[in-house]
C-alpha cells in the first residue's frame, strides 16, 4: 500500500519534499479568478500546467472548470511567451468574448522572466484588447508558495487593477474570503445578509462552480464578483480580510491604495470565530445581530452540549491550507477535543501561523509549516502519536487506510468525495453539518468496536 513504506521515527529534512502537502499556485488563481464575472482565467505556460490546474479544480468541483492556456512549445520555452500571449488575446476576446482575462504564470515562464506588465501594455498598444475589455494577471511561480498564495496573488491583483477610490464612502463592507468553498462563501453572504450589511464580496465562486444543472452550457455562469462592485471596494468603509494567509494581502493593499480600514479575522468556522466575524460585522456597520442567527448559533451549542461525551479528550491530527486550520485548532478545542499536529505545505510567509496556533491552542500541538511539511512527514507523526481523527484532503487516506484512522475530508483538493461545493463548515450552519459530520465518525467507530454485548441502541 501506498505510503506503507514510511519508515518510524520522525526526521527533520531541508531540501526534499515527498508528496507534498499542498497544490501549485495557479491553480489558486484560477480559482479565484472565477470569482469575477465574466471572466477567464489563463495560463501562461505550457499546455500541460494548464491540463493539471483544470483537472484539479474540474475533480474537486465536480463541474467543467473553463481557462486557457498561451501553449508554450519549444520555442516560447527559450525565448519567451510574450508572441503566444498576445495571439492568445486575440483568440481569446474573439472566440470566448470574456469581460476579462485573468492571467497567471507558471514555473515556466516565471523561470524564462516573461515581462507580464510589459506584455500586457502591448497587448493595449496594438489593439489585441478589445475596447471595454480588460486584462489582469498575477505572478505565481509553483517552486514558492502554494495555490493559497496562488489565490492570494489574484485577489491582490483584483484590487490593484481595479478598486477606486473617488473620495466619497459608499457605507459598504467589503469582504475579501480566503481560498474557500463557494457553500462557504454563501454561509459568508447568508450572514451579512441576515444583519442587512451592504457589502461586496470578491472573489465570489458561488453559482460558478456550483451552479446548478438546467440543461443549459454557460461558460460564463451567473456568478462571481462584478468587477464594477471591485472597483467600488475602493470606497467602501471597511475591509474584512476572512482568513490570514489567502485574503490578508488583497485586503491590506485596499488599505493602501484606497485608505479602506482593515480587519483580519480567521475564517468563520466554528462558535469562536464566527461569534468573532459577527461581532466584527455588527461594530463596523453599527447593527444589531439578529435573531436568526441567534437561533443558528443556539442549535449549534446545543448539539455541542448534547453530544460533548463523544467529543471530549478525542485526538485529533489536521493537514491542509493554513485559514481553515487555524480556525479548525479553534473549532477542536471548543469541542473539547485534543489537537496532536498541525501541517500545511503552505510556506507561510509573514503570517506567524505557529505562534497564532500556540495562542489558540497551547504549547502541546506539534506545528509544521512550509514546503519541507509533507505528507511523508504527517505520517511520520502520526505514527509516533496516533489520533482518534484525522481531518485534511484527500491524500489523507492513505495514511487513514494505513492506520485505520477515519478521515474527515475538509480543505483542498477533495477529489473522491463530493458535497464540499454544497454543504458549507463556516458560520454557524456550517459549525452544525462539520460538527455532525465529526459526531458520525466517532459515533460509527464506536458501534465498529464495541463488544456485542456493548453495542448500544440509544446514543
Ligand atoms: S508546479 Fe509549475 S510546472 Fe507543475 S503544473 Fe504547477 S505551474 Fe506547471
Amino acid at each position: 500500500m501506498l505510503l506503507r513504506h514510511t519508515p518510524p521515527g520522525f526526521s527533520e529534512r531541508k531540501a526534499l519534499t515527498i508528496n507534498p502537502a499542498k497544490t501549485c499556485q495557479p491553480i489558486g488563481a484560477m480559482y479565484a479568478a472565477l470569482g469575477l464575472h465574466n471572466c477567464m482565467p489563463h495560463s501562461h505556460g505550457s499546455q500541460g500546467c494548464c491540463a493539471y490546474h483544470r483537472s484539479s479544480l474540474t475533480r474537486h468541483y465536480n463541474d467543467p472548470i473553463m481557462a486557457t492556456t498561451s501553449s508554450f512549445s519549444e520555442g516560447s520555452s527559450v525565448f519567451g511567451g510574450q508572441a503566444n500571449l498576445l495571439e492568445a488575446f486575440t483568440n481569446i476576446f474573439t472566440l470566448y468574448n470574456p469581460d476579462i482575462i485573468a492571467v497567471n504564470t507558471t514555473c515556466l515562464s516565471e523561470v524564462i522572466g516573461d515581462d507580464l506588465v510589459q506584455i500586457i501594455k502591448k497587448a493595449y498598444e496594438d489593439k489585441k484588447i478589445p475596447d471595454g475589455k480588460i486584462v489582469i494577471h498575477a505572478n505565481t511561480p509553483s517552486f514558492t508558495g502554494s495555490h493559497i498564495t496562488g489565490y492570494a496573488n489574484m485577489a491582490t491583483a483584483m484590487v490593484k487593477y481595479f478598486s477606486q477610490h473617488t473620495g466619497k464612502r459608499n457605507g459598504k463592507i467589503t469582504l475579501i474570503p480566503s481560498f474557500i468553498e463557494p457553500s462557504d462563501m454563501t454561509e459568508i453572504k447568508h450572514i451579512a445578509t441576515e444583519m442587512g450589511i451592504k457589502y461586496i464580496m470578491f472573489p465570489d465562486t458561488s453559482d460558478v462552480v456550483n451552479s446548478p444543472m438546467d440543461g443549459h452550457f454557460r461558460m460564463y455562469p451567473k456568478g462571481g464578483c462584478p468587477k464594477e462592485s471591485v472597483t467600488a471596494s475602493g470606497d467602501s468603509n471597511a475591509v474584512i480580510a476572512i482568513g490570514r494567509l489567502g485574503a490578508m494581502p488583497a485586503a491590506r493593499l485596499l488599505d493602501t491604495q484606497c485608505k479602506v480600514p482593515v480587519h483580519v479575522l480567521d475564517l468563520p468556522i466554528g462558535i469562536t470565530a464566527t461569534d468573532i466575524f459577527v461581532d466584527t460585522l455588527r461594530r463596523i456597520a453599527g447593527v444589531a445581530v439578529p435573531e436568526s442567527l441567534r437561533k443558528e448559533r443556539g442549535q449549534l451549542v446545543d448539539i455541542l452540549c448534547d453530544m460533548n461525551q463523544y467529543t471530549y479528550g478525542k485526538k485529533v491530527s489536521l493537514l491542509g491550507d493554513p485559514d481553515i486550520l487555524l480556525s479548525m485548532v479553534q473549532f477542536c478545542k471548543d469541542a473539547g477535543m485534543e489537537v496532536l499536529h498541525v501541517l500545511t505545505g503552505t510556506p507561510p510567509g509573514k503570517v506567524k501561523l505557529e505562534d497564532r496556533v500556540r495562542e489558540l491552542y497551547g504549547n502541546k500541538v506539534v506545528v509544521k509549516a512550509g514546503l519541507q511539511c509533507d505528507m511523508f512527514m504527517f505520517h511520520q507523526l502520526v505514527q509516533e502519536n496516533r489520533p482518534d481523527l484525522i481531518m485534511g484532503n484527500t491524500y489523507c487516506k492513505y495514511i487513514c487506510r494505513d492506520m485505520d484512522i477515519p478521515l474527515l475530508r475538509i480543505g483542498y483538493p477533495i477529489y473522491d468525495r463530493i458535497g464540499q461545493s454544497y454543504v458549507p463548515i463556516t458560520g454557524y450552519r456550517g459549525g452544525m453539518h462539520l460538527l455532525l459530520k465529526i459526531l458520525s465518525m466517532f459515533m460509527d467507530r464506536q458501534d465498529r468496536d464495541a463488544e456485542e454485548e456493548n453495542v448500544e441502541l440509544i446514543m
